[in-house]
């Protein structure tokens, strides 16, 4: 018998809810069977006071050599402070797609069931390219990029994940009755890369009125494609429409490497009481032993998230149970058998 293939990957456990769910995850993935060497590295404020780095040298080595890495949330200082770890590391291995499938899980009642929307959002440009300055005191300007290159392959990733993934619709969101040249480029871009696949049906909705039709009626979408804060925006939206931001995975893709994470952030009010759901950062686990071609775990995981949200049984306090997160760790090590 041929010995199992070990992955090698970056693990970055965060801060604030970040340590807590990932050591539950890594309990839950390393049970699958599926052999794993992590290298495990603290980024952000951690990392300053241990290496005097906010992401350590060592780090981006690690990502670069494995090119796959799992990521619990890094707190990003509000209004001033060092750089978000998170749009720094994905500006820096050009992880260009974020991936971020909105679904039910059963057992939860929600106004909506069924909801199965794939959000694909820009991940390296707009808003996130970080250009504010003070002009004069009391005046900031604040520079959106958005870019041919950007917008196109952003714009194909998410027709070629339709076309593979039997996805019937992708609608473009926007803001270009206002931002005409920026997000005009944006849905230039996206009509140009629609006309390869007329296989799939294509629209485009402004922002505002997607918000609104997203809460009265989610069916009409199938894939919504944005710019990097539309996305970030409506990913939180499409997150309570299926229970909140405990349930929604991520994936930051690029042509070299891939970095998987949950959509909420490091959730500091409910830090260190164990109080954090873990489902989001194991649905991007999920994601990420997909990435790696070991579907039979990926499979059973996701079966026994599934049978765990259907018999309620170790569900925590978000959902309406009354697990802790280890608990619920230890819910689906069990349905896992
Ligand atoms: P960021 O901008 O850094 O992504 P955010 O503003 O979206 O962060 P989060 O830290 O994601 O805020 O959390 C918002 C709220 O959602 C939290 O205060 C917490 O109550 C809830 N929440 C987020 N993640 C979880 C989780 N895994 N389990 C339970 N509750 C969560």
């Amino acid at each position: 018998m041929t010995e199992r293939k070990k992955h090698k990957v970056t693990l970055i456990p965060g801060d604030g809810i970040g340590p807590e769910v990932t050591q539950a995850v890594l309990r839950i993935v390393e049970a699958t069977g599926v052999k794993f060497e992590w290298e495990r590295y603290a980024a952000g404020a951690e990392a300053f006071e241990l290496h005097g780095e906010y992401i350590p040298a060592a780090l981006y080595e690690s990502i670069a050599r494995n090119r796959v890495a799992l990521k619990g949330p890094v707190t990003t200082p509000i209004g001033g402070g060092f750089k978000s770890i998170n749009v720094t590391l994905r500006k820096k291995f050009d992880l260009y797609a974020n991936f971020r499938p909105i679904r039910n899980l059963p057992g939860l009642e929600t106004k909506w069931p069924g909801v199965n929307l794939i959000v694909v959002r820009e991940n390296t440009e707009g808003e996130y390219v970080g250009l504010e300055r003070e002009v004069v005191p009391g005046v900031v300007e604040s520079i959106k990029v958005v870019s041919e290159k950007g917008s196109t392959r952003i714009a194909r990733f998410a027709f070629e994940y339709a076309r593979k993934h039997g996805r019937k619709k992708i609608h473009s969101i926007h803001k270009a009755n206002i931002m005409k040249l920026s997000d005009g480029l944006f849905l230039r871009c996206a009509r140009q890369v629609a006309e390869e696949f007329p296989d799939i049906a294509y629209g485009e909705h402004i922002i505002d009125n997607t918000c609104m039709q997203l809460v009265m009626n989610p069916y009409q979408y199938d894939v919504l494609l944005l710019e990097n804060l539309y996305g970030d925006i409506v990913s939180d939206l499409c997150a309570g429409l299926v229970g909140g931001l405990g349930l929604v995975p991520g994936a930051n893709l690029g042509a070299e490497c891939a970095i998987f994470e949950a959509v909420h952030g490091s959730a500091p009010d409910i830090a260190g009481k164990d109080l954090a759901n873990p489902t989001a950062l194991l649905l991007s686990a999920i994601l990420m032993l997909r990435h790696l071609d070991e579907q039979a775990a990926a499979d059973k995981l996701e079966k026994a998230l599934q049978t765990v949200y259907a018999e309620r049984k170790a569900l925590t306090r978000d959902v309406g149970g009354t697990a802790g997160t280890s608990q619920f760790a230890d819910g689906v090590l069990a349905a896992m058998g």
